[in-house]
Order: structure tokens, then C-alpha cells, then sequence
């Protein structure tokens, strides 16, 4: 049966196969990038149904959490739901880069970006949430919940996705015709294949094991990336007392410190974290997530785009994954509501957000590769550079501010400056 979180369809009740009402715009996927399409195009008056196969559930996040940048709080507040989001995501003042033991620290702080914090950290369930919350309002947003997307065809100027409903009980076919369909299906995306896109890229040899610590007592919120051999570790505080750590490692490290009880995991990660951190009273579930470097040959197909994870994958070092695909969002909405109905899905507009978003994301995607190439790594030669290099940054603080800037993504342009449509 369909079952519609945002707006409870009659159509569940329609009997199988069955044609689902025309949408300007199909977004499949409703992960924290389409979640957010969604809601930068609600109350635009366009059709949008929103399709997603597995029904959200806390525990099916794996506990993920992500560091947001300046650039994604200004798209938040562009689309309107930044005051929504912000009760339940923790800014940081500080971040703390250091190479293993090595005595030099870099700190950043906001007054190098000028802004009032250097980042915010949200867990995937409350940003998903969050998000959740204000479609529920949007009147011209239909979510199709638990439906997987099989197939999409072009046909003239609309194109037609074939969904199977998840419903164990019924499965059923539908068919939804559609200007433009969106692929936010993450990194596997089914659809992107189908559609002719190639994914090129390659596999590291570390995946990431990510945990959440909660610690004793309330902590100054700084945000650590400390460089070891193996890879980099990652640990970012949260809202409540707790830390989030990403701590990468080679493939079968990874796996077997993942493996490890509670107490055997604190052992072992303790002298991996900085002394100054507060006793840790409780670890989470460990997840392990295999690391990749991926980004398509073509952002855009016939009446077909793909953003987020579908598009791109990059090492979470440095925590830009996520930030690209919701500049990818900005973007393309930003160039959906300047197009006329009749022009959405047209090839040409297609292909000037492939253009301009390949080369963005590539910088981002290139310069995470390079940090994790130069820091997992003990040859003398590159640990001397990076020790300069981090010398440096501490001597010359136009340095570290342009860093900065780049990494929150303050210094591509912002996209558009077309208002987005709030409503209630
Ligand atoms: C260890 C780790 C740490 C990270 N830390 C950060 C960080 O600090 N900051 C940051 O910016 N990024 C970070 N990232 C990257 C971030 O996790 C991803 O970029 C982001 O989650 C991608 O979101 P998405 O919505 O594109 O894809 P997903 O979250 O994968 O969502 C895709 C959705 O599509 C649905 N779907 C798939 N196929 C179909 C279909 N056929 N029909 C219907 N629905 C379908 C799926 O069920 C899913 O809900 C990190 C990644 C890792 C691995």
C-alpha cells in the first residue's frame, strides 16, 4: 500500500498497476539531499512528488552525523528552515588540526571566517527530522514511502519512472510521469546506471568506523582532525554532551576494531584522542563505512539530473560530502524556479548544472584526496611537507583563513540570488 507521510493519498486504495498523477519535478530519494530539494521547492507551485524505498527509522541511520559548513547554514536559511534546524545541530568555535604527536596544533577559530561559528554538527535523524517537519505543510509535495524507483524512460518531453511499492503485503507497479526526475538515490544509484552515467573513481584501502562517546561533563566545543599514519580521525562534538568520532583506518583494521566489546574499543581508541577531552562514560554501536573517491562523467541526462551521493563521493575528511551534494540542491533549484514550466527538464539548462557543478565539486573532491594521500603517510619526505605546511598555516594567518574559506566553501560563488518561496 502507498502510504504518504506529508499528505495521505487516496491513490493507495487505486488497484495495481496504476498511473500516479503527473509532477513537474520527480526526486527519488529521500535522504538529507532530496529531503532538502524537496523542501526548497516547496510552496514554488510546482508538482513534486518525492519517492523514497525504505521508511525512515532512527536506528536505520547507523548513528550518522554530519559537520555542516557556513555555506549549508546559508543555504538552510536561503530555503527558509535554518531556525528549525538550529535547536537541534551544535556549533563549534574551534577546530584543532595536528599530525599525529607532532607539538604544532592549527587552531581556527571563527573570527578567521568572520562568522559566529566555524560549523554545526547534526545528527541524520534530527536534520531528517527536521526536514520531515516543515514538508508536512507543503501542500504540493506528495511522498511515495515505501516505493523503490526500477526504472526511468524518456518519452518526448516528459519522462516515466516505474515504481514497485514495498509494501510486503501488496507489492504493486505504478507508473509517474514527470518533467524532470532528480536522483538523490545515493551512492549506488540504480537510476544513474540505467540513465548512462558512469560513476568514475576509485576505492581507498581505509574505510572510516564511526562511534558516538558520550562524555562526563560539558565540554568547549572544539572539532578535532588529527592526521595518524593509518588516516585521518575525525572526532566532533554534539549536541548533549556527546562526540562523534571517524576514525579511518585500513580495510581489516577497521573491521576488527569495529568488532571490538565496548571496553576493549575505549582501550583502544583513547590514546588516539586528545588528552583534554573529558572522561568518557559510554561508547555507541560502531558502523564501518568503506572510503571512495567518485564523481560522474555527466551531472545531467534527458529530463534527468543527479546530485548528492548519486553524483559524487569523496574521503570524509575534512566533512564535505554532504555540503556539496546541498550546494548541488541550491543550484539546481535556484535554476528550477528560474526556468519556465514549460522549459524544466530542458536539456540545455540540464547541461549548464552539469557544467557548473562538475568543476566545483571536482576542487572539493580533489583537495580531500590529497589531504588523505599526503597525511596517511610515513615517508619523510611528505611528513616533513605537511609539517611545514602546517608551520606555515600557524606563521601566516592569510593562509589559514583562505584554507578555511575554502573548506566551509566561502570561496566558489554562491549560487543565484533568486528568492526562494517560503509559504507557511
Ligand atoms: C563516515 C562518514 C562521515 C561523513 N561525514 C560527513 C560530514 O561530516 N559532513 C558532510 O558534509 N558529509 C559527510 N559524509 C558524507 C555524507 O554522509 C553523504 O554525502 C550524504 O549522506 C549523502 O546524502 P544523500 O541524500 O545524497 O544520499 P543517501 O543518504 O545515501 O540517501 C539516498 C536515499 O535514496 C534512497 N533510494 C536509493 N535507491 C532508491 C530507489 N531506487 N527508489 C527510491 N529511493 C531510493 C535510499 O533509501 C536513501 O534514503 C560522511 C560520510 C561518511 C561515510
Amino acid at each position: 500500500m502507498m502510504t504518504s507521510a506529508f499528505a495521505p493519498s487516496e491513490q493507495s486504495l487505486v488497484a495495481s498497476p496504476q498511473d500516479l498523477p503527473a509532477v513537474d519535478v520527480a526526486i527519488v530519494g529521500a535522504g538529507i539531499v532530496g529531503l532538502s530539494l524537496a523542501c526548497a521547492l516547496r510552496n514554488s507551485g510546482l508538482a513534486i512528488a518525492l519517492i523514497e524505498a525504505t521508511p525512515y527509522r532512527r536506528e536505520n541511520t547507523k548513528g550518522q552525523a554530519y559537520a555542516l559548513h557556513q555555506v549549508s547554514r546559508y543555504f538552510f536559511e536561503e530555503i527558509g528552515v535554518w531556525d528549525k534546524l538550529m535547536p537541534h545541530v551544535q556549533p563549534f568555535e574551534v577546530v584543532q588540526l595536528s599530525d599525529e604527536r607532532f607539538p604544532l596544533t592549527v587552531h581556527f577559530s571563527p573570527a578567521d571566517l568572520g562568522t559566529e561559528a566555524l560549523g554545526y554538527v547534526g545528527e541524520h535523524s534530527a536534520i531528517a527530522e527536521t526536514l520531515q517537519s516543515v514538508l508536512q505543510s507543503a501542500g504540493n509535495v506528495t511522498f511515495y514511502c515505501p516505493w523503490r524507483v526500477v526504472t526511468n524512460e524518456v518519452h518526448g518531453d516528459r519522462a516515466q519512472l516505474t515504481l514497485i511499492s514495498g509494501d510486503p503485503g501488496e507489492p504493486k507497479v505504478a507508473h509517474l510521469a514527470a518533467r524532470l526526475v532528480v536522483a538523490a538515490d545515493g551512492g549506488k544509484s540504480p537510476l544513474r546506471q540505467q540513465m548512462g552515467i558512469e560513476p568514475k573513481g576509485w576505492q581507498y584501502p581505509q574505510s572510516c568506523v564511526v562511534a558516538t562517546l558520550d562524555v562526563a561533563h560539558p565540554q568547549p566545543v572544539i572539532a578535532y582532525e588529527r592526521f595518524w599514519p593509518t588516516g585521518p580521525m575525525g572526532v566532533l562534538p554534539l549536541p548533549r554532551n556527546r562526540y562523534r568520532v571517524v576514525w579511518t583506518l585500513p580495510h581489516p583494521e577497521a573491521e576488527a576494531v569495529a568488532a571490538l566489546d565496548d571496553r576493549s574499543f575505549l582501550a583502544t581508541l583513547q590514546p588516539y584522542l586528545d588528552p583534554q577531552m573529558a572522561e568518557i562514560t559510554a561508547v555507541g554501536d560502531r558502523f564501518v563505512f568503506p572510503a571512495q573517491f567518485m564523481q560522474v562523467n555527466s551531472y545531467a541526462a534527458d529530463r534527468f539530473v543527479v546530485i548528492g551521493d548519486a553524483a559524487h563521493r569523496c574521503h570524509p575528511v575534512g566533512g564535505q560530502g554532504l555540503n556539496l551534494g546541498l550546494r548541488d540542491v541550491w543550484n539546481l533549484a535556484q535554476q528550477i524556479l528560474a526556468s519556465p514550466l514549460e522549459e524544466i527538464g530542458d536539456r540545455r539548462h540540464l547541461m549548464h548544472f552539469h557544467r557548473q557543478r562538475w568543476w566545483q565539486n571536482v576542487l572539493t573532491l580533489a583537495f580531500t584526496d590529497f589531504l588523505n594521500r599526503l597525511f596517511s603517510n610515513t615517508g619523510w619526505p611528505l611528513v616533513a611537507v605537511r609539517r611545514c605546511g602546517l608551520g606555515l598555516l600557524c606563521l601566516l594567518p592569510p593562509l589559514k583563513r583562505l584554507l578555511l574559506r575554502f573548506m566551509a566553501g566561502l570561496l566558489l560563488p554562491l549560487p543565484g540570488d533568486r528568492e526562494f518561496p517560503r509559504g507557511r
